[in-house]
């Protein structure tokens, strides 16, 4: 007998790998990650590697705060 792995269960997530949109580098967007934006309601998986979202992030600070100093 066979045994019948169609019930095993299919919300469990794994680590992707995507490309980033900006700097073309490939980057994992993890299980855990996944798990967040889900959580969060986003739909879309990001399009940027960690990096070029941080480096944008930043941006936006700056512009925002650029008074501001750390
Ligand atoms: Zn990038």
């Amino acid at each position: 007998m066979i045994p019948d792995y169609s019930h095993k269960e299919e919300h469990i997530m794994e680590d992707k790998t995507l490309k980033c949109k900006d700097c073309e580098a490939e980057y994992v967007f993890t299980e855990g990650e996944q798990a967040f934006y889900k959580e969060k309601g986003f739909e879309n998986e990001p399009t940027r590697c960690p990096n070029c979202r941080k480096a944008r992030k930043q941006q936006r600070n700056n512009d925002r705060n650029s008074f501001r100093r750390f």
